[in-house]
């Protein structure tokens, strides 16, 4: 399905007038158009899980989890805003004798945002998903570009939202929905005719590394270039040591083999990457890994180009020199469906062979043995930027590997120490974004209320009345949120005057 250019240029324009009504919306109106919003996506019955399970074969329990994780994310992004905490209102009081002006700056949207649904979180990263919900927290409308793997979901979605706008008597311009792959009658996709517009002023993608550097790169050469944040591939590498790998050789299989294919391998922090030191306690992960995988089913993938994608990628990585498959699900798959599969190399060979460190999105895992942990030391090193790293250890590992430490601190967005990564909670603390290729700017988190930051910039107002401040920035501090004042964090009221 095309999509006409009359349309989108429609959505950009309305995108734009929402905005200018968004400005003058304060943190606790938007807070409670998300709270409205996630009543109405808590509200829409059956239909909407079996439609998502009909399009993306995801299961209805990992769904209904989904779906109550997507409706956090609306209220706990909306009680982020309403105390103020991404406001960060600073007011720096005149002081005539000093020669010192009244300075206050907060933060306030950006402008118009266009959000790309991913195919594999068909609520928390798609339509309503983490971007849309964070962008209009910061008080920027959204225009969505629905994913081609679930559009029926995506419009339920994009109903529930529009709805809540009309009830609120918001512009319609606050949240637009877009379907289709091309601009009628061009060849040009969708999302880069968007992304060029000079009225969207920033952008939120999860998905491929080709798709997110393709539209950062346009995003990058309009003549005002613009913000994407893109989260893109990672192959989320765990390292496992000595002392770990003795006590629990067999039980650090069963958890890597359950992280591996869980969701048949389709999250963006799937472990694709094991690394030790050979030795008696790997012989024994290795022989526990074999049997653990080989007991886990094939199952249905989100869809058939993300299979046929897993089907090439699998057998590229497994197919170079020197990499044998080391274990495989006994179970046999029928088209669509993931085969679990773990292939087996040297870090000799690793190091040497670029293709081995590419993401494979699907069940697929690649172990690493190690002569000496200077290897393991080279590959860390080596390694491209990641959404995770995982530690396995205990802590005389940590102690006697602190190197390997210091440089996987350079390397991800998030670093665990044992466990697994799948399983992103939605926090403050979360970091879901790292260095470059895992995403297109590392200071920032996709998921967490610190996500809303993506789309917030800071304004300074010198000088001015108070009548004509924002509400953050008031003298009466009607908000009633922290601010600093002359670097003294309160919530009190102020009077410049005395
Ligand atoms: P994708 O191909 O990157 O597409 C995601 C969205 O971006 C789609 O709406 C797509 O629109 C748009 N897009 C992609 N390339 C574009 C371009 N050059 N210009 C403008 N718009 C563009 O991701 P996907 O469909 O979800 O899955 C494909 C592969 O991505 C998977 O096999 C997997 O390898 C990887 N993936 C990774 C993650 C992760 O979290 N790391 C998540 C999902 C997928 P169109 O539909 O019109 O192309």
């Amino acid at each position: 399905m095309n999509q006409k250019k009359e349309y989108l240029d429609k959505c950009v324009e309305q995108a734009a007038e929402a905005y200018q009504f968004l400005k003058t919306t304060t943190v606790r109106d938007r807070a409670k158009f998300m709270h409205a919003v996630a009543d109405r996506i808590e509200g829409i019955g059956a239909e909407l899980i079996e439609t998502a399970n009909r399009e993306t074969s995801l299961p209805f329990p990992r769904l209904e989890g989904e779906k109550a994780r997507t409706i956090w994310q609306w209220r706990s992004y909306g009680n982020a805003i309403s105390n103020g905490l991404y406001s960060e209102a600073r007011i720096d009081l005149a002081n005539p004798e000093k020669g010192k002006n009244d300075i206050r700056k907060y933060n306030l949207g950006i402008g118009p945002v266009v959000v790309f649904g991913a195919s594999n979180f068909p609520f928390a990263f798609s339509t309503a998903g983490g971007d849309t919900a964070s962008a209009i927290a910061a008080g920027c409308p959204v225009i969505v570009k629905g994913h081609s793997g679930h559009e029926q979901t995506s419009t339920l979605m994009a109903k529930a939202i529009s709805e809540v706008v009309q009830e609120f008597g918001w512009p319609e311009g606050v949240f637009n929905h877009v379907l289709g792959s091309e601009v009628e009658g061009t060849k040009e996709k969708i999302g880069a005719y968007l992304v060029a517009q000079s009225g969207i002023k920033a952008v939120g993608f999860t998905g491929s590394y080709w798709g997110g550097k393709a539209l950062f790169d346009i995003a990058n050469q309009r003549e005002e270039p613009i913000p994407v944040f893109a989260e893109m591939g990672s192959i989320n590498p765990v390292f496992a040591f000595g002392h770990i790998l003795e006590e629990k050789a067999e039980a650090l299989a069963k958890e890597y083999a359950s992280s591996l294919t869980l969701g048949v391998g389709q999250f963006c922090t799937n472990p694709g990457l094991f690394i030790a030191v050979k030795g008696e306690a790997l012989e024994r992960f290795k022989v526990s890994l074999q049997e653990a995988i080989a007991e886990i089913n094939s199952a249905n993938m989100l869809n058939q180009g993300i299979y046929s994608h897993y089907e090439k990628n699998k057998d590229l990585l497994s197919n170079q020199s020197d990499v044998a498959v080391l274990s495989e699900s006994k179970s046999i798959a029928e088209s669509g469906q993931g085969r679990p599969r773990v292939a087996l190399t040297s870090a000799a060979n690793f190091l040497t062979n670029e293709v081995l460190a590419e993401e494979v999105f699907g069940p697929f895992g690649l172990l690493i043995e190690a002569d000496s942990i200077a290897e393991v030391e080279k590959i860390a090193q080596n390694l491209k930027g990641q959404l995770t790293i995982t530690f396995a250890g205990t802590e005389k590992d940590a102690e006697e590997n602190k190197t390997i430490f210091n440089i996987i601190k350079d390397k991800a967005g998030r670093l665990l120490f044992n466990g697994m990564p799948t399983g992103v909670e939605v926090v403050y603390a979360m970091q879901h974004g790292g260095p470059f290729p895992s995403s297109t700017d590392p200071r920032f988190t996709s998921v967490g209320p610190d996500s809303i930051k993506r789309f917030l910039r800071p304004l300074a107002f010198q000088n001015w009345p108070d009548q004509f401040l924002p509400a953050e920035l008031k003298n009466g501090n009607p908000l009633a949120i922290s601010r600093l004042v002359d670097g003294t964090s309160t919530k009190d009221s102020i009077n410049p005057n005395q």
